[in-house]
């Protein structure tokens, strides 16, 4: 793992002394790559605390230009880059908070053509596509790739989280068998409601990468934030899931980052509640 600079250790000073987190958690953090799809006011936001938290490289992926009605959510971009494509303002506005982290900014949609690259060069995927095509795509490319993907959404002030790890947890597919027909551009939205759910995304993140915590293997967070009421679900793992089930009784556990692990056993214990 990549040692810390006397500048990274100054700027992650109040999250090294965290109980539990240390050095050693900044150093996996730093030597992470994490996948970011759908960088708009969840994905955008989850990235900006990845970027102040030390994520050593984000790879943000992100068709289309701006819109003046993306201004009350996406909080990484600015009036001036009207019309232009959102992810590579994302990347300059994260470049000038923290310089230490490399950002790759891909101009594109989460695609069949580009899943797969996307998905074999991260440790870790946030899905926070507006549409089931992508995050169907994203999903059944980590459970291919047995990468752990974190899955976000809302719809108006309801929103939802969890973690998917292939082979121990349900799948997307599990959750969805039906994949709704919908699309996320459409729904009203507060800013401060996709910023909720992007934090609890970012540290989703980075719970997967450190071991610190537990994240949310197994278990639906439910979020109804007009009446600030959350609750865990646990959802149905169908052992005949299309995407993920015959992985689940065929494959080795699931490929988290090499250097989170340095105690898996430990990990595991702690993280898996299967
Ligand atoms: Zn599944």
């Amino acid at each position: 793992m990549p040692n810390l600079t006397p500048t990274e250790l100054e700027r992650y000073r109040r999250q090294i002394m965290l109980p539990g987190f240390g050095e050693v958690a900044q150093r996996q953090l730093k030597a992470s790559t994490v996948l970011v799809t759908g960088v708009g006011g969840l994905g955008g936001t989850a990235a900006l605390y990845l970027a102040v938290a030390g994520v050593g490289q984000l790879i943000l992926v992100r068709g289309g230009e701006l819109r003046l009605d993306d201004m009350n959510r996406q909080i990484l971009m600015s009036h001036d880059w009207l019309g232009k494509p959102r992810v590579f303002k994302a990347k300059s506005t994260l470049a000038a908070i923290n310089p230490d982290v490399q950002i790759d900014a891909v101009f594109d949609y989460v695609t069949s053509e580009n899943v797969d690259e996307l998905v074999q060069r991260a440790d870790v995927a946030l899905d926070c596509a507006h549409n089931f095509e992508e995050r169907n795509r994203l999903n059944e490319a980590c459970v291919r790739w047995g990468k752990p993907m974190v899955e976000a959404a809302m719809n108006d002030m309801e929103a939802y989280l969890t973690t998917i790890s292939p082979g121990r947890t349900p799948c997307l597919s599990c959750l969805f068998p039906e994949k709704p027909d919908w699309d996320r551009r459409g729904f009203g939205v507060l800013g401060a409601v996709s910023g909720t759910l992007a934090c609890l995304t970012a540290l989703e993140a980075i719970k997967l990468i450190t071991g610190f915590g537990e994240p949310l293997f197994s278990q639906l967070l439910t979020m109804d934030l007009s009446r600030s009421e959350f609750a865990k679900r646990r959802p149905y793992h169908d052992p005949n899931c299309p995407v993920c089930g015959e992985r689940s009784h065929t494959s080795p556990p699931a490929q988290l980052p090499n250097h989170a692990i340095a105690n898996p056993d430990h990990f595991l214990a702690r993280n898996y509640h299967l």
